[in-house]
């Protein structure tokens, strides 16, 4: 849709939400690497401790509440919620350089920031990723092994609560197996781009092309 070779079509904004297990890493990951330069990850700010083998500024950027109370407040942040007693948010900086550059920014983020994104950007494009059932959802965070029964609860209980938002998105994507599931969201993606909603700028300039073809009536 570029008018020219100087106008970059914008990318778009995606939210990717789902219950905590559900494979929306794996999935992003495989996204990134199948259509390397149409997507760009935002790596969030978060106060949870991390993980094994997660890395500052690969997984998160690892802050304390000090430091991310003070990020909100400079406005730094386009959302942020507190999921399981920590907060997480999108630093905004990144989110704006990548869809000027053309590419579609991924948000993985729980129900609250995807909401507020929403508000904020009606043209963004809200995902939700599930397994195909609520047993393959345990099946996955056991197999996991990172987290005590407690945090398995915690999340399942969690999932529960967050299964009531589901209608708030605009697709549900089954991530059963995961290349069909890599090629149902790029299509999801393409598709949205073309909306109305997401294509103002090239409506309102053919409009305006179409009009010098009127003559006077
Ligand atoms: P985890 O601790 O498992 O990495 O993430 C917990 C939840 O926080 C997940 O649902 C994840 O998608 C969400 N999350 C990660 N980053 C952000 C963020 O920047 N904002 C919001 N609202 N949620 C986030």
């Amino acid at each position: 849709m570029k008018r020219n070779d100087t106008e970059k079509e914008k990318g778009i904004l995606i939210v990717l939400s789902g219950f905590s297990g559900a494979g929306k890493g794996t999935l992003v990951k495989e996204l990134l690497n199948t259509y390397r330069d149409e997507y760009a990850l935002s790596v969030s700010m978060t106060t949870r401790a991390p993980r094994e083998g997660e890395q500052d500024g690969v997984h998160y950027f690892f802050t304390d509440r000090a430091h991310f109370e003070d990020t909100v407040a400079k406005g730094g942040l386009i959302e942020h919620a507190e999921y399981c007693g920590n907060y997480y948010g999108t630093p905004k900086a990144y989110v704006e350089e990548q869809m000027a550059a053309g590419r579609n920014v991924l948000l993985e983020i729980e129900i609250q920031g995807a909401l507020q994104i929403k508000k904020l950007f009606p043209e963004s494009l809200l995902l939700f990723v599930t397994p195909p059932t609520a047993a393959e959802l345990e099946r996955r965070l056991k197999n996991r092994g990172t987290e005590t029964e407690e945090v398995i609860a915690k999340r399942l209980s969690r999932a529960s609560e967050e299964s009531e938002g589901m209608e708030a998105y605009d697709y549900i994507v089954i991530n059963d197996d995961l290349q069909a599931c890599v090629k149902e969201l790029h299509g999801i993606v393409q598709a949205a781009r073309r909306e109305p909603v997401r294509t103002k700028a090239f409506i309102e300039e053919i409009q305006k092309e179409l009009k010098g073809f009127v003559k006077g009536e």
